[in-house]
């Protein structure tokens, strides 16, 4: 069988081009931290030093105490707020049925 060199030479190319594929993707895998996620910057959360109505960071579950966020880097104020206020707990997210 005169193919048969040529098939085998083809699986092992290929093969390899699979194993490169699959340490590519574990490697990203392994790179891939969520906790160091970048957070919004002020501006591009639209934040201000001041309240909107009765909405503030103070109040908001993301505001890290004395004066960070979660979502927003730089110093955040308790009565800051930007867009991304909200009352609802972000651990209660998809638990109500
Ligand atoms: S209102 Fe915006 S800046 Fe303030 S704590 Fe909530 S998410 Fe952070």
């Amino acid at each position: 069988m005169p193919d048969s060199g040529s098939s085998r030479r083809a699986f092992i190319k290929t093969m390899g081009a699979v194993a490169a594929a699959a340490t590519c993707g574990r490697a990203a895998a392994q790179e891939y931290k969520p906790q160091e996620q970048k957070k919004l910057t002020q501006k591009a959360a639209r934040y201000q030093p001041q309240p909107k109505g009765n909405e503030a960071c103070g109040t908001c579950p993301y505001f890290v105490f004395p004066k960070s966020c979660a979502m927003v880097e730089g110093e955040i104020s308790p009565s800051g707020w930007c867009p991304l206020f909200t009352t609802f707990s972000p651990l209660d997210r998809g638990a109500h049925t």
